[in-house]
């Protein structure tokens, strides 16, 4: 018994850390019109991507910056990450959403 509790101990210990870090993130993860972010977006080169659009690996010659970014959800569905909103803002063309 004391060898199972042993065992078990640091494994619940480690669950809980984790879980305290994972509840700080999602407190202080923001939308970059703040609002609390509830979506993860992969983006390339600022431009957000789903899972069917994959940038082709083996490349090495490729710009492509492939990151990650938290949105909203209004702005996870209409794919407006913080770079393409900064890119609508200065462009003298209208949004390209509707
Ligand atoms: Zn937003």
């Amino acid at each position: 018994m004391a060898d199972f509790r042993t065992r078990l101990f640091p494994g619940s210990a480690r669950l809980i850390e984790l879980a305290d870090r994972v509840n700080t993130l999602q407190v202080e993860a923001l939308c970059w019109c703040g609002e609390r972010a509830t979506h993860n977006a992969r983006t390339i080169n600022g431009v957000m991507v789903t899972e069917g659009e994959q940038v082709v690996v083996g490349d090495t010659n490729t710009q492509n910056e492939v990151a990650y970014e938290v949105l909203c959800r209004r702005h996870h569905m209409r794919r407006v990450t913080a770079k393409k909103s900064g890119a609508a803002h200065q462009s003298p063309e209208p949004l390209p959403f509707n």
